[in-house]
């Protein structure tokens, strides 16, 4: 299996290239040259396999054999699953009125980043130190892709992480399980702004091609191909655990941010996967916008009760299009050109159309987020986070519309669990059990630097990136 962009100039990359690039050169996003079929048959086979087998069986597809033999590609697979405190990883609460949670919340930072991200920080440590080479990893976060990301490296020999995020933006949880990370391969800064901020600083960073290969940078955002491959498997554990009939449609309804994991998911429904998808989205409705109406005019993300979505500027958005439009690469450029020229784009109405098909979305106020959390504990003493609340309050929604009644079997994602959001637990009038876990990391030491006000954030950064530079230089030298 070999990479391209969504902008057709880069193609024939190999699976390490796509892993360890951070962005494109000609400025797109990488996806698989083609996207690999599953049949009716052979999904069937897989109804009764757990999460990791279900890995096993998904990965290979898009990783060349020659590039990591398959017993070394399930040797990650199991190490990254290991993390994952929950004997079958990713279970299902099956609660009355028919809502069905995939639990995705119980990795080290109790997110369902935690698992795609640990697949990429075992796949990157894999090939580097093959290599011998290092690696600065830049990361900006609204909240959970930072800790999700320093957890998967920290202690790394052969990588530095550089973890940026919004000062008063994250929960305090968030925050902690950032600050609190000593190691020294993890840089952690925080400045006033919003996560699209810290994207668009990035960004900078990686157009500077030179800079960007000379210091060895990389991503681990949603831009990371690895990470979005290991989110598909998601979506073909959860419909197996809800179908009735293999083969029959069912309803998956994903909070979404940035849209990563909605990339995911269009693949898994190209791969043959009979589902629909539902974005539930926060008052950040940018990603609604583009769906229902093909306007995309990213504004300023506005703080909501679910900061891990509250993002605007929906890089992964490119990768849908070029996904529904079977790979027109022209369009791609042309929309994203007039986006990156005009600060908004709009999306030709047949390819809004195809992609209406399968995806529609739900918007949900921080009020109706703090009813559905009150109503999903009154009704089954269940206790959801502030991100799960958007899909929880669609399926609640749903059950009061006529005519939303198409009895597809359904499941919500549930991407974080409430302990780390209990601002949102408290707002909504309710209480959080004890929790060993939140007592211990109140009490742990922080490290963290400040990027000051008026300071250009851009110096400082690439001075950070040459010190890391240098001090492994000096490291491997003595
Ligand atoms: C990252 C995140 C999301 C959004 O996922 P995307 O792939 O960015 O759409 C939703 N909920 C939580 C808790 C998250 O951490």
């Amino acid at each position: 299996m070999k990479y391209l962009s969504t902008r057709g100039e880069v193609t024939g990359l190999t699976f390490e290239e796509a892993l360890c690039s951070g962005f494109v050169q000609d400025g797109g996003m990488l996806l698989p040259e083609e996207v690999p079929v599953i049949s009716e048959d052979k999904l069937k086979s897989w109804s009764g396999l757990s999460y990791r087998d279900l890995a096993k069986k998904i990965t290979p597809k898009f990783v060349a054999e020659d590039e990591i033999p398959r017993e070394d590609l399930f040797g990650l697979i199991d190490a990254a699953v290991m993390k994952i405190n929950h004997p079958e990883t990713a279970p299902v609460a099956r609660l009355p009125s028919g809502l069905n949670i995939l639990e995705l919340f119980h990795g080290i930072t109790w997110a369902f980043k935690d698992l795609p991200l640990s697949f990429v920080g075992l796949f990157l440590s894999y090939f580097l130190a093959k290599r011998k080479k290092h690696l600065t990893l830049l990361t900006a976060t609204s909240g959970d892709t930072g800790s999700a990301a320093i957890e998967s490296v920290r202690g790394q020999e052969w990588i530095d992480i550089i973890c940026m995020f919004p000062l008063g933006r994250c929960s305090r949880i968030q925050e902690l399980q950032m600050t609190t990370v000593i190691d020294d391969n993890v840089h952690v800064y925080r400045g006033e702004g919003t996560s699209d901020d810290f994207d668009m600083l990035m960004k900078a960073c990686f157009k500077d091609v030179e800079f960007a290969r000379k210091h060895n940078l990389g991503t681990i955002n949603s831009f990371n191909w690895a990470r979005i491959m290991m989110q598909i498997v998601h979506y073909f554990h959860a419909y197996l655990q809800v179908c009735h009939v293999c083969g029959e449609e069912v309803e998956i309804v994903i909070p979404t941010g940035g849209c990563g994991n909605l990339v995911a998911g269009c693949i898994a429904r190209k791969m043959g996967l009979p589902i629909k998808i539902v974005c539930a989205v926060n008052k950040n409705d940018i990603v609604a916008r583009i769906i229902d109406k093909g306007d995309f005019s990213p504004e300023r993300a506005q703080m909501s009760l679910a900061p891990a979505m509250d993002i605007q500027m929906i890089l992964n958005m490119e990768r849908v299009w070029y996904l529904f439009s079977d790979g027109d690469y022209q369009l791609v450029n042309q929309l994203m050109t007039q986006f990156e020229k005009t600060g908004k784009t709009q999306v030709p109405e047949s390819l809004k159309q195809k992609i209406q098909l399968a995806v529609s979305t739900f918007v949900v106020s921080d009020d109706m987020i703090k009813k559905t959390m009150r109503k999903c504990w009154d009704e089954n003493n269940y206790l959801v986070c502030p991100h799960t609340a958007t899909a929880v309050a669609y399926h609640y929604h749903k059950l009061e519309q006529p005519s939303l009644q198409d009895k597809l079997p359904q499941i919500c994602i549930a991407t974080a669990s409430p302990a780390k959001f209990q601002e949102a637990v408290i707002a909504a009038g309710l209480e959080l059990p004890p929790n060993d876990a939140v007592l211990k990391i109140e009490s742990l030491p922080t490290k963290c630097e400040d990027f000051q006000k008026g300071c250009d954030w851009n110096t400082v950064l690439r001075q950070k990136v040459e010190e890391i530079s240098n001090r492994f230089l000096a490291r491997n030298v003595s």
